[in-house]
């Protein structure tokens, strides 16, 4: 069985400046690049997840979108050797209902589909948001990084992190 990392996008891989679509407005997080590299050398796929509602609000395009990937993969492999193996996101605006926004865990559901081989217990997952937790508990991920302060009640499996850096200690 093959395990993930499902790690969030603003907040996590860059710097959160609020609805970043430009490679100019994207920094990379403190301690990202060890993350990944500890993530990767362990043999976690790298699967980010994140809600694009920027796109469905007409703040910026899916083209636009699809470009800072670009930029964001090609900065990865040339800096690290490797990238994330998927990009997942939600481009729908919260009052559209859809169900793969976070909360919902329909975009971890979807790598589930793409990824049979995949085990969500032995899986983690790396985020800002306690919407993030929530998308990842009611996935059924194994265990949930939540970087700063948590909103609400943590589970067992749950733990909040000062620093990205952090998570290596217990990977
Ligand atoms: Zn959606």
């Amino acid at each position: 069985m093959a395990k993930a990392a499902f790690l969030d996008r603003d907040g996590i891989v860059n710097i959160d400046k609020g609805y970043v679509h430009l490679p100019r407005d994207f920094e990379w997080n403190h301690g990202i690049f060890t993350l990944l590299k500890a993530l990767h050398e362990r043999d976690f796929m790298l699967l980010l997840c994140t809600n694009q509602s920027g796109i469905g609000r007409g703040f910026y395009d899916f083209r636009t979108f699809c470009k800072l990937c670009l930029f964001m993969q090609q900065t990865l492999q040339e800096k690290l050797g490797f990238c994330f193996d998927k990009i997942y996101f939600c481009p729908h605006a919260p009052e559209f209902g859809c169900a793969c926004r976070k909360p919902k865990p329909g975009m971890i559901e979807r790598a589930c589909v793409d990824f049979p081989q995949l085990c969500l217990r032995d899986s983690i997952l790396v985020g800002d948001n306690y919407t993030d937790i929530l998308a990842a508990r009611a996935a059924g991920v194994g265990r949930k990084f939540l970087l700063g302060k948590a909103k609400g009640l943590l589970w067992d499996d749950e733990r909040t992190i000062e620093s990205l850096e952090s998570i290596l200690c217990v990977l």
